[in-house]
């Protein structure tokens, strides 16, 4: 039986266990935290849990595969709940309640401005024929330059818009700035701004307004807990709080790890789920690498960070699940954010998902998570000042907007800035949504699912084909384990 070493008990690294132990594979995961599901798995402060990463849950499909495909039923095995309304939108001077039925969208912008619910209709009709393009091509890995005249990539090409950005191809619906902001704030998943996103990404929206967003019961982080144990149950080994230091390569081919405790453990083939700006800078010894060096690397754009703040409160509050505060001067606030310049005037998202589900704070109680995108560690920012100060600020914020009291009623509380991204989780540059996602970066140009500086490598995860994003992340998951 194949023996196959998976390094990190992230998303991408589950979902291949999982799959390749249902292959019949001898699977070994070795995760430096005790916990699974990197970025994305729970925080527990007290009594309080959350989801330390991911609150946004679409396009279940890919998912329901993973599970499928491993032998289980997503809908037996975690309890999904769509959510509706989708998100609150914060501007200046005007909220938009999103809900789950396009129906009550297209009514809602339209009674903002007249003709707007005609440009959303028009929107959705030219994403659903987008997304239909995009998928075969997101399903295959890219192996070379001579994948982008493989006939799904050529049959895509008059709705793809290349050239064009997010915000200049929404444009081209509505001049309306909140129109545009309301169905572009979506690059900012993939660390980006509107303007700097291939308008490709259009689509994101559209997953979340046609397919819905979902909370698990529990908290997303349920979903990588479940995939751990369900990856067990098929024969699959956790290897868990042991750190992988290097993998062992000879003449081009890697042939196993060896450990931070210095044991060497070999396999027929590795696939790392690390951040892959952390492997290129660690797990190789620099003379094996030919194309990704970490002088290579560096040249290249990676996303925003964020910084979090996690708060366990014992009272109660009316804020919606997902709730996203717009700054005032919100193309300024991208163009600082890109720039790598931390703001005043920065947009924050709430999450507050105790209101929907009381598994997350004890009785009487909340949990309340924000999240700041700010510049990743290219900035010359003193984390640990910085942080205080966003953090007063967006507590005062809160609490003047709303007319609500956060201060005496904080049992516990965690902040995590960049600096703690990059040295507790091990992500390159705390740029926690990977290498950008411009068109230079992505499909041929993104480092590819079979590694190709070293034979019998794999990768899986944010870093590499199709992108950072839990559907894309499960995604990558299924093209390694069809390419081992
Ligand atoms: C704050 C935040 C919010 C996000 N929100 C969303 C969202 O709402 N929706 C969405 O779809 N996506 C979101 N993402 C993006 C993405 O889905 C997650 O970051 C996801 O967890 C990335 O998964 P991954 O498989 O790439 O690996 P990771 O989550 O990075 O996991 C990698 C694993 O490798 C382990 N590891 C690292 N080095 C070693 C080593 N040397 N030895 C052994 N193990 C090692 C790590 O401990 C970790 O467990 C968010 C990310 C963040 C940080």
């Amino acid at each position: 039986m194949k023996k196959v070493i998976i390094i990190g008990a992230g998303p991408g690294g589950l979902a291949c266990a999982m799959l390749l132990a249902k292959k019949g594979y001898n699977v070994h995961v070795y995760e430096k935290h005790s916990k699974p599901g990197g970025r994305s798995k729970a925080l527990e402060l007290g009594d309080y849990r959350f989801d330390l990463g991911p609150t946004f849950l679409m396009y279940i499909d890919i998912l329901k595969e993973v599970f499928t495909k491993s032998g289980f039923d997503l809908s037996q095995e975690l309890e999904l709940i769509r959510l509706d309304p989708l998100y609150k939108l914060t501007f200046k001077d005007y909220i938009f309640e999103l809900k789950a039925n396009p129906d009550d969208n297209e009514a809602l912008f339209e009674k903002y401005q007249p003709g707007l619910g005609l440009a959303y209709r028009r929107w959705l009709h030219d994403q659903h024929i987008k997304l239909k393009a995009i998928k075969p091509i997101l399903e295959k890995p890219f192996s070379s330059n001579k994948d982008y005249f493989r006939k799904d990539v050529l049959k895509a090409l008059p709705v793809l818009h290349p050239l064009k950005s997010v915000y200049q191809e929404l444009r081209g619906y509505s001049k309306s700035a909140y129109f545009i902001h309301a169905l572009s704030f979506q690059a900012k998943y993939l660390g980006m701004a509107s303007y700097q996103a291939p308008s490709i990404f259009t689509f994101l929206p559209y997953l979340e307004h046609e397919l819905g967003l979902y909370h698990v019961r529990g908290g997303i982080h349920q979903i990588h807990e479940k995939m751990m144990r369900l990856a067990q149950s098929l024969g699959a080994t956790f290897h868990m709080n042991k750190s992988v230091r290097k993998v062992l390569v000879s003449k081009g081919q890697a042939y196993g790890v060896i450990l931070e405790n210095g044991e060497k453990v070999e396999a027929d083939d590795i696939i790392i789920n690390a951040d892959f700006g952390y492997a290129v800078h660690h797990l190789f010894d620099e003379s094996d690498l030919k194309k990704w060096t970490p002088k290579r690397l560096d040249q290249k754009k990676f996303s925003v960070s964020t910084l979090m703040i996690y708060l366990g409160l014992n009272q109660t509050y009316d804020f919606s699940h997902h709730e996203i505060i717009f700054s005032k001067d919100y193309n300024q606030y991208l163009k600082d954010l890109m720039q790598n310049h931390v703001s005043n005037d920065f947009s924050y998202y709430l999450h507050h998902p105790s209101k929907l589900d009381s598994s997350l704070a004890p009785k009487g109680c909340s949990s309340l998570y924000i999240l700041i995108p700010v510049p990743n560690l290219k900035a010359d920012v003193d984390w640990e000042i910085q942080a205080k100060v966003m953090r007063n600020q967006v507590i005062k914020d809160i609490e003047d907007r709303y007319q609500v009291q956060l201060t005496p009623y904080i049992q516990v509380e965690k902040i995590i800035t960049p600096t703690d991204w990059k040295q507790d989780e091990h992500v390159h540059l705390g740029a926690v949504f990977n290498l950008s996602h411009r068109l230079s970066q992505m499909l041929n140009h993104r480092p590819h699912n079979a590694f190709e500086d070293i034979k019998k490598v794999y990768l899986v995860g944010g870093g590499t084909h199709p992108g950072s994003g839990l559907p894309t992340i499960y995604q990558s998951a299924l093209i390694v384990s069809s390419l081992v």
